[in-house]
């Protein structure tokens, strides 16, 4: 097996085999070359991450939180100096070309762990004055945390969970994807050799029930759960019954504005990055390329073009550019929507099938003369179909970049700043991007509206997402009871 594991699962820092758990493999999705065999969490296993968690979690929070922090930039350390080996493992694992997860994957990661490793020792409560009395707050942490990730960026959502737990003194039981198994476990490796004691982060495998256990599980103070709406909805539903702290990281459908007055090579590229980056597998994607009339015909040409020119292949060669899709199943529900885009009269600009005869790859897909009501323009694909649209004006383009129950992300292409920022004002999408798209540096606070979501990753944002305020009122002189 060329990235077989030690063991299915690590807890309590030591790696953990079950083998009554049902076995399950993982996949190049390039070639459908086993990679690795693993098992499933029995319900002893789940047990047994939650115990380690809950156990280690107390004296954790105790800790300086500049203590912690050493802890985690020195995860962040071994990552960056692991890139290579990270990278081809999230490329034999998910597919991508190595070309992107060189530099956008285990580098992501380690840079959220030094971003809180840094924020940890700054968190501080407020002091309030009340006359005579007065009131302080303290910041604490919530326990343990669990964390279930989507296939996408396996390591990179593993990490943005996992910095902030650790950092601000809770435990982590992180469940990623069962298409993707394999980073998450690489990270607690790392994490462990750079000194974090046994049970604060814990990786077990397996699917939705595994999942849902850990939800509705009593000792779970938070989850954080990136995935698509159907499971998000589920899983806020069990989390609110224990009236847990949550985090959605949720799907979209989201809007790229390109106004007429735009540099429509720029406006070109982002579309093109916003699509077909990760094989168009990524939450905040501008699916609905809206692009002023006036320009349309320029940018479809530019589009065709530059398209006609990605490079597919090979995702451990330097020089391929996109890469298949995560499973044979991805592969064909985008192809069922490029089929129900034909049907619906939606014009086919370049792409529309499969590419190769073997693995997931489907060819970087473009559509024209979309109109708001076809499926392709309302349900979320997750591959690279781009759907272009055409406006007249800005208040029409608000209001059907608006006309979906997503509200992840959104951009806007315009040279006129005064009308970006008054376009971004009304847009209903948590993260927007003026002349740019898909950046998500961990400074900025990242999270959805909508049904896309509730709570931010990243940035001071996530402070609110993984501690709790505790007040404390002091009182400082007589009590005067009535009584
Ligand atoms: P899914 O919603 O299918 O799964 C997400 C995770 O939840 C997986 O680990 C899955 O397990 C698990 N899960 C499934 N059912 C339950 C349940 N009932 N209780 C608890 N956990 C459960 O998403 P995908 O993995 O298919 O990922 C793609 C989706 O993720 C897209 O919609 C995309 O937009 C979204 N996404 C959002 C991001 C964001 O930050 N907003 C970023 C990246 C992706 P398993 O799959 O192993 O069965």
């Amino acid at each position: 097996m060329r990235a077989q594991p030690k063991a299915s699962h690590f807890i309590g820092g030591e790696w953990v085999e079950d083998r009554e758990g049902a076995a399950f493999e993982s996949l190049y999705p390039a070639t459908g070359e086993v990679i690795a065999h693993l098992h499933e969490a029995t319900p002893t296993v789940i047990d047994r991450a939650l115990e380690a968690a809950r156990e280690a979690q107390e004296d954790w929070a105790a800790r300086p939180p500049i203590e912690r922090g050493r802890v985690l930039h020195r995860a962040a350390e071994i990552i960056r100096a692991r890139n290579r080996e990270l990278s081809e493992l999230e490329t034999l694992d998910t597919g991508k070309p190595l070309q992107e997860t060189l530099v956008a994957d285990a580098a992501s990661g380690a840079d959220a762990l030094e971003y809180f490793a840094g924020f940890a020792p700054t968190v501080t409560g407020q002091t309030i004055p009340l006359g005579r009395d007065m009131a302080y707050t303290l910041r604490e942490p919530l326990g343990v945390c669990v964390g279930i990730g989507a296939w996408n960026y396996p390591i990179q959502i593993a990490c943005w969970k996992a910095a902030p737990a650790l950092a601000f003194g809770n435990a982590l039981v992180f469940k990623p994807s069962e298409m993707t198994p394999l980073s998450a476990l690489a990270l607690a490796e790392i994490l462990t050799e750079a000194g974090l004691p046994a049970g604060l982060f814990n990786v077990i495998q397996g699917g939705g029930a595994c999942g849902a256990a850990l939800v509705s599980d009593p000792r779970v103070a938070k989850v954080s759960l990136t995935g698509s709406v159907p499971t998000g909805r589920r899983v806020y539903a069990t989390a609110g019954e224990g009236i847990k702290t949550v985090t959605m990281e949720l799907g979209g459908k989201s809007p790229l504005i390109v106004f007429e007055d735009a540099d429509l090579d720029h406006a070109v590229g982002a579309a093109m990055l916003g699509n077909f980056y990760s094989s168009g597998q990524i939450c905040t994607n501008g699916t609905r390329v809206f692009v002023h009339r006036a320009v349309k015909a320029a940018f479809l040409e530019k589009l065709a073009a530059r398209t006609g020119k990605i490079v597919l292949g090979d995702p451990l060669d330097a020089a391929t550019q996109m890469g298949p899709l995560v499973s044979d199943a991805q592969m064909a529900k985008v192809l069922g929507y490029i089929a129900q885009g034909r049907k619906e009269g939606a014009r086919l600009v370049c792409g529309g099938a499969r590419w190769g005869d073997t693995g997931c790859f489907v060819a970087p897909t473009v559509f024209a003369d979309v109109s708001d009501d076809m499926v392709i323009a309302r349900e979320e694909i997750f591959g690279p179909v781009m759907a272009v649209l055409d406006f007249e004006s800005e208040d029409e383009v608000v209001t059907r970049a608006n006309a979906t129950e997503f509200g992840l992300a959104a951009g806007v292409f315009t040279r006129d700043l005064t009308r970006a920022h008054r376009v971004v004002a009304a847009l209903e999408a948590g993260t927007c991007w003026i002349n740019a798209y898909n950046l998500t540096p961990v400074e900025m606070p990242f999270g959805g509206v909508k049904a896309s979501g509730v709570g931010r990753e990243n940035g001071h944002a996530a402070l609110e997402y993984y501690t709790r305020v505790k007040s404390v009122y002091l009182g400082l002189g007589d009590v005067d009871a009535p009584y």
